[in-house]
């Protein structure tokens, strides 16, 4: 499945939509990750230039399970490190699926101004929910934040939005045995 999908990229058509350059980026991450048997999904920081500042992708299982590793976490570790003179509000993440619930709460607390995404997450994802009324049952200070950012889907060929699910959806049915198997503590010992 990884074979296909790296050949897919090999043949992927030119940029036409406004955010096809990222979404590839985002794609290649996604891949990287399956490949190293993590979740498929990758990310990048743009900023207002449209220049590339940083990328990531998911290391959960990289070495022992560490939940927090998530494509979108990894990548604002590496802007409050390496980039942290950086005006946030000025930045826009993207990433491969739409954002967790931990990952919503930290691109919030980060002050990331902008998420474009490729592919919703109707299971599991939780960036959409922030928009208009559906801020409503969060504690003020989270409305507040979240009112402080846009999240939308990206502008990307289907062929990108299509890539991006199938580097998640090959990984998803695996990873989900192996996290369940990491809480049950069947990993105590080994890294
Ligand atoms: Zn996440």
């Amino acid at each position: 499945m990884l074979d296909i999908l790296e050949q897919a990229l090999n043949m992927s058509p030119a940029a036409e939509q406004r955010d096809d350059i990222w979404a590839r980026l985002c794609c290649e991450q996604a891949l990287l990750a399956a490949s190293e048997n993590n979740y498929g999904v990758g990310a990048v920081l743009v900023n207002q230039r449209n220049e590339l500042i940083c990328d990531a992708r998911n290391q959960v299982f990289q070495q022992s399970y560490q939940s927090q590793r998530h494509a979108e976490m990894e990548l604002l570790n590496r802007l409050e490190t390496e980039f942290a003179h950086l005006n946030r509000r000025e930045l826009t993440l993207y990433v491969s699926l739409e954002p967790c619930l931990m990952c919503t709460g930290r691109i919030l607390l980060s002050g990331i101004g902008r998420v474009r995404y490729l592919v919703a997450d109707s299971a599991g994802g939780f960036a959409s929910h922030l928009q208009g009324i559906f801020q409503q049952p969060l504690p003020p200070a989270w409305q507040n934040l979240a009112s402080a950012v846009v999240i939308e889907p990206a502008k990307v060929q289907d062929f990108w939005r299509d890539f991006a699910y199938d580097c998640i959806a090959q990984s998803a049915t695996q990873m989900r045995g192996q996290v369940v198997k990491a809480w049950k503590g069947t990993e105590k010992g080994s890294r």
